[in-house]
Formats: C-alpha cells, sequence, structure tokens
C-alpha cells in the first residue's frame, strides 16, 4: 500500500532511516532465536519514557492492571481465540507425569532423544495480547454499570511469528486501553484515541498514516473473516515507515470488537444487552524501533522537541 504520510519522509530529521542491521546492533543483543532479544539499556529508556508519556495521556478514570506474561489456557479458548489465530498461540507445557516418568523424560534427553514429546499442555497460554485477560474480570463484577469502564492494561505477549525483522518479534510488549460498555461508549472512545494517538506521532515527530486494517486471521475461512472485518470498519492501524515506506509498520492499532467478549462472558450492560469493548493497542517495541529508526540509535542527538516529550 501507499500510504500517505502525514510528515514526508523527506522531512526526516538526520537525513535517512537507519539501516536495519546498525540499529539492531545498536540496540538488541542476540538470544539465539529470531524474534527474541536482549534489549540494551537505551533501548530500554525510550520504552520507558513512551510507556511514561502513555501513561500522561490516559484518562483520569482507567483503572490499571498488569499482567503476567501468562493467562489461563481456558479463558483464551474460551474468548474463540483458536478460531482466529490458532497458528500464533504458544502454549505452556510441563512434565506431569511421576518421579519415574520424569526422569525418564531427562534419561531420553540425556540419550539424544526427543524429551520434548513426554511434555503435557499445562492450564496456562503465553498471552497473544494483552486484553484478553480483562473481560472475565470485568464480567465477574455482574452488570457492566452505566459510565462502563476504561482500563490501562500491559502484558509481555507472545506470538508465534519468528523473524528476523527488527519490527517483528515472538516476545513483545503491548499497552492497551481497553473500553466497556455501551456501542456508543465504545466508539467515542476509539474516535477520542485515534485522534490522540496522531496527536502523539506528530509530537514524537514520526512520519505516521492511519489506516483500516484486518487481522491476520488463520487460513481460508481467516480469509473471509477478515473482509468482513474491514466491510466493518472494526480496525484501523497507525503505520509508521520503520523499515521502509512501502510496507510501512503497524505501530499501534484501534479495535472494536462489537460485543464478541460481551457474549462470551455473558457480560451485560442494564439493558440485558450484551456489553460492547473496543481497544487501543501500542505495540511498545515498535514504537521504539520507529523512534531509534526514525531520530538515529543515539537519543541523546533526537530533535529536542521529541527528547522534551518524552522527559530524556
Ligand atoms: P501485524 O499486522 O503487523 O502482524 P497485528 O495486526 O497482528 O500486527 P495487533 O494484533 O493489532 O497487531 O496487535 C497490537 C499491536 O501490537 C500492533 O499494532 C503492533 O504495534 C504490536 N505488534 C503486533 N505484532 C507484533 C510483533 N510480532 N512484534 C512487535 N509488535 C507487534
Ligand atoms: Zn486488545
Ligand atoms: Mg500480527
Amino acid at each position: 500500500m501507499n500510504a500517505p504520510f502525514q510528515s514526508s519522509e523527506a522531512d526526516m530529521p538526520g537525513s535517512a532511516r537507519r539501516d536495519e542491521k546498525t540499529i539492531a546492533r545498536a540496540l538488541f543483543r542476540s538470544m539465539g532465536v529470531d524474534g527474541v532479544v536482549a534489549r540494551t539499556q537505551d533501548y530500554e529508556t525510550a520504552v520507558e519514557r513512551l510507556a511514561a508519556l502513555i501513561s500522561r495521556e490516559r484518562d483520569a478514570d482507567a483503572e490499571v492492571l498488569r499482567f503476567p506474561p501468562v493467562m489461563s489456557r481456558k479463558q483464551l479458548e474460551k474468548s474463540g481465540y483458536l478460531k482466529s489465530f490458532p497458528n500464533l498461540l504458544g502454549c505452556v507445557c510441563a512434565l506431569h507425569g511421576s518421579e519415574a516418568e520424569i526422569n525418564g523424560a531427562v534419561a531420553t534427553f540425556e540419550k539424544g532423544g526427543d524429551w520434548t514429546a513426554s511434555l503435557t499442555s499445562a492450564d496456562l497460554v503465553l498471552s497473544p495480547a494483552a486484553c484478553y485477560p480483562v473481560y472475565p474480570i470485568a464480567a465477574e463484577r455482574g452488570l457492566v454499570p452505566a459510565l462502563g469502564y476504561v482500563f490501562d492494561i500491559a502484558a509481555d505477549v507472545f506470538r508465534h511469528e519468528p523473524s528476523t525483522d527488527i519490527d517483528r518479534f515472538q516476545s513483545f510488549r503491548m499497552r492497551e486501553f481497553v473500553r466497556i460498555g455501551t456501542a456508543e461508549q465504545v466508539s467515542a472512545f476509539r474516535e477520542v484515541w485515534m485522534t490522540k494517538a496522531q496527536e502523539m506521532a506528530r509530537r514524537l515527530m514520526l512520519p505516521f498514516a492511519v489506516e483500516q486494517a484486518s487481522d491476520p486471521f488463520f487460513g481460508r475461512v481467516g480469509q473471509m473473516m477478515a473482509v468482513a472485518q474491514i466491510q466493518a470498519a472494526l480496525k484501523f492501524e497507525l503505520l509508521i515507515p520503520v523499515r521502509s515506506a512501502e510496507m510501512p509498520t503497524a505501530c499501534m492499532s484501534f479495535n472494536y470488537h462489537k460485543e464478541h467478549f460481551g457474549l462470551a462472558w455473558d457480560m451485560r450492560l442494564a439493558s440485558g444487552e450484551p456489553a460492547h469493548s473496543g481497544c487501543v493497542a501500542f505495540g511498545m517495541d515498535r514504537l521504539a524501533v520507529a523512534l531509534f529508526a526514525v531520530h538515529g540509535i543515539d537519543f541523546r542527538r533526537w530533535p529536542g522537541a521529541v527528547r522534551q516529550v518524552l522527559n530524556m
């Protein structure tokens, strides 16, 4: 797609975008697996300052929850994840047997065999997005109050999509604002945040475009789901030319789930109707990589205005 970026590439400070290898060498250390990296202090500084900026922008009444990198397998199943993205899911497995069986698995490993054949699933999956655990928590509380809910959540998430691209990780950080309530409340929230997010990108001097998008649903049936999602305008993305202008990177997404989670969790409004929900997701690692790609690998030399916005 040829996205009309809001500030042209020619406007990019510090001449050109850095090449991927230079960025990766400066910010990350290899951990031996594609899409899984150790992060340097400078990189973490950028992620922390971005997180603080997002916190300053959040709704005053947002309820803050921080999730661990794992969640209940049953809850994710009930959310319908396997219908949409079974290919991306990572499941936690463990050696569940008796002492003899566990020793047997270790012995298999020591003989050079495949000990992982003895693993069976634990009740956990690696969270594939930050927001899945929040819906059962909200549903537990009974009828959704008239003002609805706003949550500020974050988690380290996992998606099985190994890649050598500097902006596609298997393990990455996702921050989200989640709105639960009536269709009107959720639509209004998404509108406000689509505007605020663009304002934020402008202040960070990041070239961007906002486009309608679809989720990468799995398989052939998935392609139909993606078409339906576009037709209903359920997803928008804020794209930044991180690796190239031709293939810009989704760094934030604005999602409207309609009553999907309301139905899955029997989460109802006072009217008895299922609650609607939506979320604004910030790909923290993608936003950080975008900053370094656009402004250079030394944040001490980023434009003063950008450092000021980030308090750095
Ligand atoms: P893409 O189309 O690039 O795969 P997505 O549609 O799967 O992205 P979402 O499901 O909307 O992304 O996830 C929310 C946000 O998380 C994205 O806007 C992006 O910033 C970030 N994100 C998604 N996948 C990755 C990844 N593999 N590595 C880093 N960040 C990611
Ligand atoms: Zn979400
Ligand atoms: Mg994806």
